[in-house]
């Protein structure tokens, strides 16, 4: 009933505003639904964007300051030559991205975002330094932790900027979220005059973005994309914040939807790595964990031509991808492989463990590329069951997720994740290069089972042969 009476008291341009925002907010809401499916996913993005759109172009036609007064000519033509700029650069980014360069991609888009937050509270700011208000500070410094943060996260997915790990940066850290804390009491509650407090201000900006960098820093290169969630939804805060300061609904909303999916994101990904967040935050992870048992059994090759002759007289086959087949840019020719067996009756299914990777979604993504159908990906948990009647599991490049380890061993760190029962399938061959150890840094029982078969090489490399050698067949 208020919001009628808000409504009808609205000048028709401001009804039509509010209604693009709620509207906007929808749209946002149906394309986030669309993207938890790799099917629809390309639809969600479409969906999020025209939601982005909308609001900015009902803003620019139909926003009226107290006045009365609109955006103003010249102002809209700034506000498009800067939308224009960023969009060519955003295009050619997006097109030119490898594909195993996408984390760093989403890092360097997360600082503008936390970047663009953190401007809008200090200009704000600067245009009434009389009213410092609660949620332009904690605009302010979150966007700037955001934007400092994600700028180091990608620093170091790109391998420009190295860990710095050491348990006096937990202690560091703790003091200036401590400090930031006072400081923003002082400027609010401390009653100082209008050029004091602004230079507290500053400070506070400085502060932040050195708290973004400390923070960031002592955190491993392989937990960035835990790290990159976080902030993503701390910048979705700091965009609601800014929402708040110009009473603007759809960036309180889209704001608010961002922080909570990206927190959302943040604890699956950490669930599924049997991992608290504060332990991503404060410990360093992989490198030698302290696992009790023993290694139990012996390495064993197969050949390809071994391998071949398997493959072609199974009946159920179920490829399991990992990081490896994204450093190898394998999943063209895994959907090669799977095809060829598949015109040879062969059933063939991908299984797609949470984690795999080094992003959400990452096997998805490289899957997709490669044109293999989504029914053909299975989930880690519906996958699972039907392990012990798969007659062939090909490990292609993954270590970690298929490590029996997280059900046997209670000393070793992945002790707890869920995996992808890959030991339950009746033959087992691996392939990757060596006996490298995968991004938990530690040994794999399953490599030295008596089911298993060795296959050494480049994911990419060892799949043409195998290729080749069915073929010939
Ligand atoms: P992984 O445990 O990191 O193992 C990857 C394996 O690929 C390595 O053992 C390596 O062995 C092999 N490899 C590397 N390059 C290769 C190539 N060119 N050809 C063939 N093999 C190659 O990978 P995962 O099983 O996918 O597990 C992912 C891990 O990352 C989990 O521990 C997960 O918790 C963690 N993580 C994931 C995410 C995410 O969002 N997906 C985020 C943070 C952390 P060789 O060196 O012997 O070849």
């Amino acid at each position: 009933m208020n919001a009628m009476i808000l409504l009808n008291t609205l000048m028709p341009g401001q009804v039509v505003l509010e209604y693009s925002y709620l509207l906007s907010a929808i749209m946002f809401v149906i394309g986030l639904k669309l993207q938890s499916h790799p099917e629809t996913a390309r639809k969600g993005n479409f969906w999020a964007a025209s939601g982005m759109i909308l609001p900015m172009i009902t803003t620019l036609i139909l926003n009226r300051n107290g006045e009365g007064e609109g955006i103003g000519l010249v102002n809209v033509i700034a506000i498009l030559l800067i939308i224009s700029a960023g969009t060519v650069v955003g295009a050619i980014m997006a097109r030119k991205v490898k594909m195993t360069a996408m984390p760093q991609m989403v890092s360097f888009f997360n600082a503008t975002g936390g970047a663009a937050s953190a401007a809008v509270a200090l200009i704000e700011y600067i245009k009434n330094p009389g009213q410092a208000v609660l949620v332009g500070l904690l605009g302010l410094v979150v966007g700037s932790i955001a934007f400092s943060g994600s700028m180091i996260a990608y620093g170091k997915l790109d391998g420009k900027v190295g860990d710095i790990f050491s348990k006096v940066m937990t202690y560091v850290n703790l003091i200036f979220m401590a400090v930031i804390v006072i400081v923003i009491l002082l400027v609010l509650f401390g009653g100082f005059d209008v050029q004091s407090r602004t230079y507290l201000v500053y400070g506070l900006l400085v502060l932040s973005l050195v708290y973004g960098v400390s923070f960031v820093m002592p955190i491993g290169g392989a937990d960035m994309p835990v790290v990159i969630s976080l902030l993503n939804s701390l910048t979705g805060i700091a965009a609601a914040m800014a929402g708040f300061i110009y009473q603007n609904e759809a960036m309180i909303l889209g704001g608010i939807l961002v922080g909570a999916a990206g927190t959302i994101l943040t604890l699956q990904m950490c669930k599924a790595m049997n991992r608290s967040l504060i332990n991503v935050i404060i410990g360093s992870f992989g490198g030698g964990g302290a696992s009790h048992a023993d290694v139990q059994g012996s390495i064993k090759e197969i050949t390809l031509s071994d391998a071949a002759v398997l493959l072609s007289y199974s009946q159920k086959v179920v490829i399991i991808p990992g990081y490896g087949l994204a450093v190898a840019q394998a999943q063209h020719i895994a959907h090669e492989l799977d095809s060829l067996l598949g015109s040879k009756g062969v059933e063939v299914k991908y299984a797609i463990h949470p984690v795999a990777g080094r992003m959400p979604g990452h096997m998805n993504v490289l899957l997709a590329e490669a044109d293999v159908p989504y029914e053909q990906l299975v989930e880690m948990d519906d996958i699972n069951p039907d392990m012990p009647n798969v007659d062939v599991a090909i490990v292609v490049g993954a270590n970690d997720v298929v490590n029996p380890a997280a059900y046997d061993d209670p000393g070793s760190p992945i002790y707890g994740m869920p995996i992808i029962d890959a030991h339950l399938a009746k033959n087992i061959i691996i392939m990757k290069r060596g006996m490298g150890k995968g991004y938990a840094g530690i040994e794999n029982f399953l490599f030295f089972n008596d089911k298993t078969r060795m296959l050494f090489g480049d994911a990419k490399g060892t799949m043409t042969k195998l290729v080749s050698e069915i073929k010939s067949m």
